[in-house]
Parts: C-alpha cells; sequence; structure tokens
C-alpha cells in the first residue's frame, strides 16, 4: 500500500463542482480583487475564529508584514522568534528593519520555551512572534506576562493552527494580532495565495485593512507608504466553500492523531503528547527518533510518505549568518531539526492507510 505524504487531489475532487461554481460566480461578476467573496469569507473565517472581524490578505507572509508594521516595528528593534518554524515567522523582524532575535524551543510542544524568551529580553526588544507551530498552540499565559512585564506585543503566527484554542480560547487573539495562511497545503487552504489578520484591537485591523491597499483610506489620498497585499476574489469565493468543512476536517486529524499515539508503539520514538493548555490541529504529526533518517527511509520502502519539517533551524539558516549565531546556541531546536519526522495526518485519510502508516512504524 503507498500513502503519500499529503494529497490535495482528494479534497479538491470532492469539492471540484461547489469550488468552481464559486470561482465562476466571482468571474462573471469580475470579483476579481477583494469584493463581495473576500468580505463574505472574511466574515465567516472571523466568526469561526470567535473573532469580531477579519482582513484578507494576500498570504501569510504579508499578514505578518502588515502586523509588523501596524505595532511600528522597525530598525534598532529587537523581535524574539523561535529557532524552530518556517522562515517567515522571521521575515516579520527582517522586513522592517528590526533584528530577529531567535529563542529556543521546547521539544515537547514544539513551540517557544517562556524561560529562555525571558532570558533574552533587553531594553531594545519590542515583540515576540509566538508561533502555534504544527498546530499546538504555545504557551501563551506565560508569553503573555513575559511581554505585559516588558511592556512589549506578542504576535501570534497561526499559520498552521487554524481553530487551535489555548484553555479554550482561540488562537490569534490571545495576544496584540493574529496571523493565519490559507496556502493551499494549510489545515485551511485556498486554490493559490491568501492570507487573514485577526486581533482584538481594533486599531491593529484598522491598520492592516489600510496597508494591505495602498494606505489609501480616502480614494488616491495616501497617508502612509502602504502595499498591493489584497485577497484575490476566487480565493475568497474557493475559501468560503472549504471553510466550511474546516471543522469536520480538524475532528478527523485529531482521531487520526489519537490513533497514532495509542498504536505506535516504538523504542525511543517521541510521540506528540496534549499539553494541559489544549490539543493540537495538528496541520503536522511529528515525532522524534534519534535515527531518524533511517527511520525515514524504512518508511519509504514501505510506501508511507513523511517529510523532514524543518531540517535547519532559523539561526543557522545562510540568510542570518550576518547575526553571529553558531551551532550548539540553540540545542533543543537543533536537536528537533535533526530527529523530527513527520507523518501523514490530511483528513482524507483512510482507516486503512493510517493503519498501514502505524504497522509500518511499528516495524521499524
Ligand atoms: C506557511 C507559514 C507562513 C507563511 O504563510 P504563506 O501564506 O506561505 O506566506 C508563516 N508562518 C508559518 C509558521 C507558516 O507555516
Amino acid at each position: 500500500m503507498k500513502v503519500p505524504f499529503l494529497d490535495l487531489t482528494r479534497p479538491h475532487q470532492a469539492l471540484r463542482a461547489e469550488i468552481l461554481a464559486a470561482i465562476a460566480a466571482a468571474y462573471d461578476a469580475n470579483r476579481f480583487c477583494l469584493g463581495k467573496d473576500v468580505e463574505d469569507f472574511e466574515r465567516a473565517f472571523a466568526a469561526a475564529c470567535g473573532a469580531s472581524d477579519a482582513v484578507g490578505v494576500s498570504n501569510g507572509t504579508t499578514a505578518l508584514h502588515l502586523v509588523a508594521r501596524a505595532l511600528h516595528l522597525g530598525p534598532g528593534d529587537e523581535v524574539i522568534v523561535p529557532a524552530f518554524t518556517f522562515i517567515a515567522s522571521a521575515w516579520t523582524a527582517s522586513y522592517v528593519g528590526a533584528r530577529p532575535v531567535f529563542a529556543d524551543i521546547d521539544p515537547a510542544t514544539f513551540c517557544l520555551d517562556p524561560q529562555h524568551v525571558a532570558s533574552l529580553i533587553t531594553p531594545r526588544t519590542k515583540a515576540i512572534v509566538a508561533v502555534h507551530l504544527f498546530g499546538q498552540a504555545a504557551p501563551m499565559d506565560e508569553l503573555l506576562a513575559i511581554a505585559a512585564k516588558a511592556g512589549i506585543a506578542v504576535i501570534e503566527d497561526c499559520a498552521q493552527s487554524h481553530l487551535a484554542t489555548y484553555r479554550g480560547r482561540p488562537v490569534g487573539l490571545l495576544g496584540d494580532a493574529g496571523t493565519f495562511s490559507f496556502y493551499p497545503t494549510k489545515n485551511l487552504g485556498g486554490c493559490g495565495e491568501g492570507g487573514a489578520v485577526i486581533s482584538r484591537r481594533p486599531e491593529m485591523l484598522a491598520s492592516a485593512r489600510l496597508l494591505r491597499a495602498h494606505g489609501m483610506a480616502v480614494r488616491y489620498r495616501h497617508d502612509e507608504v502602504g502595499y498591493n497585499y489584497r485577497m484575490e476574489g476566487f480565493q475568497g469565493a474557493a475559501l468560503g466553500v472549504k471553510l466550511r468543512h474546516l471543522r469536520a476536517w480538524t475532528e478527523r486529524r485529531r482521531a487520526i492523531a489519537r490513533r497514532y499515539r495509542a498504536e505506535i508503539h516504538l523504542a525511543e520514538c517521541a510521540l506528540p503528547t496534549v499539553p494541559e493548555w489544549g490539543e493540537s490541529v495538528y496541520h503536522q504529526f511529528t515525532l522524534r527518533h534519534p535515527r531518524r533518517d533511517a527511520l525515514r527511509e524504512h518508511l519509504t520502502s514501505c510506501g508511507v510518505g513523511t517529510d523532514t519539517i524543518y531540517p535547519i533551524p532559523l539561526h543557522l539558516q545562510p540568510v542570518y549568518a550576518s547575526l553571529g549565531y553558531k551551532s550548539g546556541d540553540l540545542p533543543r531546536a537543533e536537536s528537533c531539526a535533526q530527529t523530527v519526522l513527520s507523518l501523514p495526518i490530511f483528513p482524507e485519510l483512510t482507516d486503512a492507510e493510517v493503519g498501514h502508516v502505524i504497522a509500518s512504524v511499528n516495524a521499524f
């Protein structure tokens, strides 16, 4: 049996008629950039997140850039970013000329280690980027307490954590602003690029709304350097259809994770646990194993697709060589980069496929 790591054909064929009809309606009405489909999606997505409003943008990276601008981050500022995440989390600092300061993670959650974050605060620190990695909410109470004490902002990068909660509260509304990605492979993905900003602070939303469309509050009058970060109409249309399935898809991801946790028995293998503050929405199901590469080869030979997410921690990325980090500086992020392996966990996996993944892991 072959089990792909991810198969987008399954949801996209199942919803083909519905999504293409929604896109066709946008096409026929020339609603290409923002417009009704995007507005409807913004409202529905905000409601799904427990938010009053959402700002639809071109992708998750531009959402982070808009939040950095809304918070007036800039040169001379330091922004604390986990060393183990996708690179875009760090662009939050770099795009506005601020300096990313990389923090180590807790391997149990793959999220920021609050103790290490606290040790990195300086008078120049202006924000913390809390990434809810792989769908797991970060330890927000501790991070918010550190930020409150220092008088700095908390940005939640929710690109992998649609519908995740922290102690029953939706992610994205706990800090100053939350950003989402609708890249096709995310838990909620468009038929192309997309992103959103949510916040409990109305001025954050107003700033994101203004700057996503050239900083133009009044037609052809520009008060600030803005961007063209608008969400496309086709994406609003497609995302509106897919959003209706997000809760069921999330439950299916959790059911698969429960089976993996109950039925995978492999010496030296660390499976993701459920912290007391809330269960992951499992964008990834990522285990750790000291002989990760051999396990991966074994699974490949069994027909099971896997991925190593992420193989290089951010402080050791060539792009940040000038910051002067070296191997050994953030040992837990580095250890995770060398030992993590993500298993297939997309909602359309069949029970037989999940069983084959489990049997293959156990046979290693
Ligand atoms: C995907 C992702 C982003 C960027 O989103 P795009 O829509 O691809 O620009 C940012 N942060 C994290 C953690 C991501 O996984």
